[in-house]
């Protein structure tokens, strides 16, 4: 009968073992499940690889995660932005009346002065945003915080990755937000749900219920002739069809013959690395009165190094200790390279006074995310088409967040799990 060997137990990886119908072997590098879906416990926090919210549209699996879960709530975003010591409700391009008149006379001048050029995904990022929103909406939120999240040249992305991820409101609207409080609400996530207990872990706590994972298993090599994968605990595995939910491009590291031409496109596969701190405060007077009910805010100013702080807590009260909050904090560097200015964290977080001088930070722990966010690039599709042909010749199925090379989530990835077994269990 056919053996399928999954290679890691994150989300992905554990979703398809559920699903899967035929014996498999699921083999995890680290001695724990979850990923980028793991949460930390830490002197009565809960905290996870910073924010992991759950947004869901399909029914079918919004039930299933309720299922592995043990629960889920429904939480209503607020997110915000912070900018000119002002905070701007999300999107930035729905709210033009919160700035102040200098930039919000420049986000209206820019709407109403764009060119009526035809707009497409191909364009540079930045030219796409300057189309869509106009010169001032890109000079104050689009620009400066895709550069500090991306970490790369905006002119050499492109605008393929922004579907869902970023709000289009129509121009009138743009314009109307700058005079009046826009009540519509704008995204993918403007309702969320998290799990009622134990973090976004909880997710991986159901689905190990049913799923053996070998731990400690980390793959080095795979004979792609010989059909064999050896692990650095010094295990080997044959295999019919390998399932690899790993980035892509440690997956082409570990196979023993991939062409020139391969080798050649996997050089153009672009990332970010994220470093995410997780930070535990004891406060008198629990959380910070301007950060009562915030879920996250994006932090688009150069001068402080992150991009994005979250409130664990706001979301989930039972997350910190009595008379506690807590917050994650990101900032990113490109393709694993060197973190800028990362020691400034705790003296920017109270300049801006998301931690007052009184309080007490008792608990902290810093995870870092090597691959984080994929590069949308020319490149990156036809690299992609080209990969992905030679290893589902050779029987390799590269899925997931980074097996897959995109910019995806929890829904999707649990939905193209379920779809790739389906067909598998078929054949
Ligand atoms: C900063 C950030 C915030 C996010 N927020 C959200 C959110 O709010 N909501 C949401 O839905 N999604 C969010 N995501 C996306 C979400 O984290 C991913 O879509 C999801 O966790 C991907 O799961 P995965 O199983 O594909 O990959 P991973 O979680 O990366 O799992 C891969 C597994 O493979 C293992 N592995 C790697 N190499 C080997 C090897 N050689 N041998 C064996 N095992 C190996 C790893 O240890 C890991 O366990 C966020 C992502 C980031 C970076």
């Amino acid at each position: 009968m056919t053996k399928i060997v999954v290679i890691g137990a994150g989300i992905t990886g554990l979703t398809c073992a559920y699903f899967l119908k035929k014996p498999y072997e699921i083999l995890e590098a680290n001695s724990y499940a979850g990923g980028l879906c793991c949460s930390y416990y830490n002197n009565g926090f809960t905290f996870d690889c910073s924010g992991h919210f759950i947004h869901i549209k399909d029914k079918k699996i919004k039930r299933f995660i309720n299922k592995i879960s043990g629960g889920l709530f429904e939480v209503k975003r607020n997110a915000y932005i912070y900018l000119n010591k002002t905070f701007i409700p999300y999107p930035f391009q729905a709210h033009l009346s919160y700035l102040p008149e200098k930039i919000k006379k420049e986000c209206l001048e820019g709407i109403v002065k764009r060119k009526n050029i035809n707009i497409h995904a191909n364009m540079s990022f930045l030219n796409w945003s300057k189309a869509m929103f106009g010169y001032g909406i890109t000079k104050y939120f689009m620009s400066p915080y895709n550069k500090k999240l991306w970490n790369y040249d905006l002119n050499k992305m492109t605008a393929t990755w922004v579907g869902k991820f970023v709000p289009k409101p129509e121009a009138c609207s743009i314009i109307k937000s700058a005079y009046s409080e826009n009540k519509k609400k704008y995204g993918y996530n403007s309702v969320f749900y998290y799990p009622k207990k134990n973090g976004c872990e909880a997710l991986i706590n159901g689905l190990l219920k049913k799923v053996k994972v070998n731990f400690n298993s980390k793959t080095t090599k795979i004979d792609i002739e010989n059909k064999t994968i050896y692990c650095q605990n010094g295990k080997s595995y044959k295999y019919d069809k390998i399932i690899s939910t790993q980035p892509m491009l440690e997956l082409l590291k570990q196979i023993n013959s991939v062409p020139k031409n391969i080798q050649k496109a996997s050089k153009k596969l672009l990332y970010s690395s994220v470093r995410c701190i997780n930070i535990g405060v004891q406060a008198n007077n629990c959380v910070p009165e301007i950060l009562k009910n915030k879920h996250w805010i994006y932090i688009p100013e150069s001068k402080f190094s992150f991009y994005r702080v979250g409130l664990y807590s706001n979301v989930y009260p039972k997350s910190a200790p009595k008379h506690c909050y807590s917050f994650y904090v990101e900032y990113s560097s490109f393709s694993g390279k060197k973190y800028k200015k990362t020691e400034n964290i705790i003296e920017d977080l109270k300049k801006i006074n998301f931690i007052r001088s009184n309080d007490k930070i008792i608990a902290f722990n810093s995870v870092d995310i090597p691959y984080a966010y994929i590069i949308f690039d020319k490149d990156r599709e036809n690299s992609l088409r080209e990969i992905t042909g030679f290893l589902n010749k050779n029987n390799i199925f590269s899925i997931g967040r980074y097996g897959a090379w995109e910019y995806s989530f929890i829904e999707k990835n649990i939905n193209d799990a379920k779809t790739l077994v389906e067909k598998l269990n078929y054949f």
